[in-house]
């Protein structure tokens, strides 16, 4: 039998784990504090399959297919809701982009709309404060909560026999595919790493460098706030930042710091200005004069965090064996919450013998390329 490792207890590792342990693999998940305690429990749970290549549309078709079939089996709660993107009047180079993305991902066979401003208008009362250039609309999108489904597939990956060792913080050893725990050191045919935003100080510690750059992001919940359903999850590309609805209230995102940040200290509140700067933009927003009656303009912070995601040169992933026996996945640009599930089981399917996702192969790099910091949520590809 295999005897696998996963590192990092995300919305990738359990994915990973469970499916390596329901194939069986001997697999054994390690995560140095809690089940999602990493950026899987402070992302904003949206999910959706408009993706303007033909490999991220394919890849999260399937991760929204596997969210539906946990929430029919009353795993999770996966909220359908309408994503909906724009960019805003007199912004004609992000207009065009929306156009020309929400195009793309029709040709991949995605059910995406391109709205004009007064089916916008007419569409989506709830954001009438908006003077929108162009809209585009993806209907197989939804949100849900994240630890939930990383709890979910923890337990699905102990039941399929997996051991799942939280409370453990591990560093690789010999060539990678020994793992050293804090009470021995473990052997196994492969190690799948998927740390986050320590995927590539975990590497480095066995000669394995991977250019990928943990970058902050930050959000925040509004207290409650009468309507917010009406809210579609919404992506404002003139202005950065996005939000959905969430616990009555609406969670606002973004707040991206362009740069590279050290996992091990890094401020994991969000900034007052970002909490400002969001609240004024929600403002501007959600102002509804039509005859469903006004969303409420009082907007008040409940709570608000922040976290890290992973940035690559070419803002693909880093998915696949590294060296001999060696896997790493990271560096999803603010978007591996939504696409884990589909490839955690790409990457689990890889370690048994499967082909890879070619476009997201490790060594298409050497690993030290010099490169800036691209935020994940953006229409200029
Ligand atoms: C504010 C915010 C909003 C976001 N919103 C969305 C969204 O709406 N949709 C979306 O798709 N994505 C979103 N993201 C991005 C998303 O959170 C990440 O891309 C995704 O959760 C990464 O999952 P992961 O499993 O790769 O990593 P993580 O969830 O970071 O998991 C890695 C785990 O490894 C563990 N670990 C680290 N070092 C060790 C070690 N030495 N030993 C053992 N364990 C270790 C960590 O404790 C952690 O639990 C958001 C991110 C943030 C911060």
């Amino acid at each position: 039998m295999t005897r696998v490792a996963v590192v990092g207890g995300g919305a990738l590792g359990v994915t990973a784990a469970r499916d390596l342990a329901a194939r069986g693999a001997e697999t054994v998940l390690y995560e140095r504090d809690d089940l999602a305690s990493g950026a899987s429990g402070r992302a904003a749970g949206i999910a959706y399959d408009a993706f303007a290549e033909d490999i991220d549309a394919a890849v999260a078709e399937r991760a929204v297919e596997r969210f539906r079939n946990l929430d029919d089996e009353g795993a999770i709660d996966f909220v359908d809701h309408p994503y909906v993107w724009f960019a805003r009047a007199g912004d004609e180079r992000r207009a065009e982009a929306v156009r020309e993305s929400a195009e793309r991902m029709r040709a991949n066979g995605r059910d995406v709309a391109t709205l004009a401003p007064d089916e916008f208008a007419d569409r989506f009362p709830a954001l009438a404060g908006v003077d929108v250039a162009v809209a585009a609309l993806a209907r197989d999108a939804g949100y849900l909560d994240p630890a939930s489904y990383v709890t979910a597939m923890g337990e699905r990956a102990e039941s399929a026999g997996a051991t799942v060792e939280t409370g453990t913080p591990v560093r690789l050893a010999d060539d990678g595919t020994a793992v050293e725990t804090p009470t021995g050191v473990e052997r196994f045919d492969a190690v799948l790493v998927a740390a986050g935003a320590h995927t590539k100080r975990l590497l480095a510690c066995v000669g394995v460098p991977i250019p990928m750059k943990p970058y902050r992001v930050q959000a925040l919940v509004t207290g409650p706030v009468d309507g917010s359903e009406r809210v579609p999850t919404c992506y404002d590309a003139s202005e950065s930042r996005y939000a959905r609805p969430r616990e009555g209230g609406l969670l606002v995102g973004d707040g991206t710091q362009e740069r590279e940040f050290d996992p091990d200290d890094y401020d994991e509140s969000a900034d007052p200005d970002f909490e400002r700067a969001s609240l004024a933009w929600l403002e501007t927003v959600c102002e509804d004069p039509l005859a469903e009656g006004p969303l409420g303009s009082d907007f008040a912070v409940c709570r608000s965090w922040a976290g890290l995601c992973t940035a690559t040169p070419d803002r693909d992933p880093l998915l696949g064996e590294i060296r001999s026996g060696l896997y790493v996945a990271t560096g999803w640009h603010g978007h591996g919450f939504m696409r884990a599930p589909a490839l955690g089981e790409r990457i689990a399917d890889e370690m048994l013998g499967g082909d890879g996702i070619a476009p997201f192969d490790p060594d298409r790099f050497d690993g030290d390329e010099a490169f800036s910091v691209v935020e994940g949520m953006t229409v200029e590809d």
